[in-house]
């Protein structure tokens, strides 16, 4: 500041105000794109990180803001991109209605499990990277009118594996829902049980269908919803058991893996096997709902058993 009024004085205000004085914000913008887009020409496959994102089945570069925008669906061709659970809850919920359960739960080491990393260091440095405890998030919320108890898990997360705490969360969840005679919404995104846990994890598969079972024996609807991918030991468990299953287009839905089907069965598999529409197609699933409408949808769902709920009740 004082260099800018000693040179005003001794050396005239014109000839040096345009050096000092910072440029309007357009100016500025325009000269900060030049050079990266000089860049991006140089160097062909380089896209500035942040700020596009490439299509995978149709190759259309999309502005990140513009997919965080479109739920991260392609605008183009519909691709569904993955999607965090925090995401997800805020395109469904209520604003402002959803409480979180069991935020600080946190898996234990307890097998002591060592690979290329301790399963200690692996669990810390998700932790980091996703800013989430485990695999799923799960509270309670609304939906359109509806007060729901939901479940949603986070692929990022050591690939949306079941250990003790997803299913430790889920089964509490799904007692209080059956305590305070609310409907469950779980939305899957799960490789399967996380086998740093071993046994403790498959333990969860019973766990989370005893506490369904209950629920559905108080005559509560169970929604559930795959997303891209839901596999293995979470399809195994809760996931195929929901009153109504409904999936996201082009989702991988299955339990083993193609290659081991294959070589179990020694039979050829069907084109398209272990996607959300060859499995509607098949009569594994209710329905295929894309991301934008599937709060419409749960909200029309919730609806339409509740109703026959109060009409069960009615009849005694
Ligand atoms: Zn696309």
């Amino acid at each position: 500041m004082s260099t800018t009024s000693f040179t005003k004085k001794t050396v005239g205000i014109d000839a040096v105000e345009p050096a000092v004085t910072p440029p309007p914000p357009g100016t500025e913008t325009t000269l900060a794109k030049k050079p990266k887009l000089g860049a991006t020409k140089s160097k062909k496959r380089e896209i500035p990180e942040g700020l596009w994102t490439k299509c995978p089945k149709c190759s259309t570069m999309i502005f990140d803001r513009e997919l965080d925008e479109n739920l991260k669906v392609c605008v183009k061709c519909s691709h569904h991109f993955p999607i965090s659970a925090r995401e997800r809850i805020n395109s469904l919920v209520e604003t402002c209605s959803f409480e979180e359960m069991d935020a600080q739960m946190v898996s234990v080491d307890v097998l002591q499990f060592t690979g290329v990393a301790s399963y200690s260091d692996k669990l810390a440095s998700y932790q980091k990277s996703t800013a989430l405890k485990d695999a799923i998030i799960t509270g309670l919320g609304k939906i359109g009118g509806h007060r729901v108890a939901l479940g949603v898990m986070d692929f990022e997360f050591i690939g949306g594996s079941m250990g003790a705490v997803v299913g430790e969360k889920l089964t509490r969840l799904i007692e209080i829902a059956t305590e305070r005679g609310f409907p469950i919404i779980i939305i899957s995104a799960s490789g399967g049980a996380r086998m740093y846990e071993g046994m403790f994890s498959l333990m969860q598969m019973a766990k989370t269908c005893g506490a369904l079972a209950l629920h559905s024996r108080a005559r509560l609807p169970y929604i559930s919803v795959l997303t891209h991918p839901t596999t293995a030991g979470v399809m195994a468990s809760y996931a195929s058991v929901g009153d109504l299953i409904i999936a996201e287009p082009g989702a991988t839905i299955g339990f083993a893996g193609p290659r081991v089907i294959k070589d179990t069965t020694q039979a050829e598999l069907p084109p398209g096997f272990q996607t959300a529409e060859f499995l509607l197609d098949h009569g594994l699933i209710d329905a295929i709902v894309p991301r934008k409408e599937m709060k419409e949808r749960l909200a029309y769902y919730l609806e339409f058993l509740g109703e026959g709920q109060s009409k069960l009740a009615a009849l005694g």
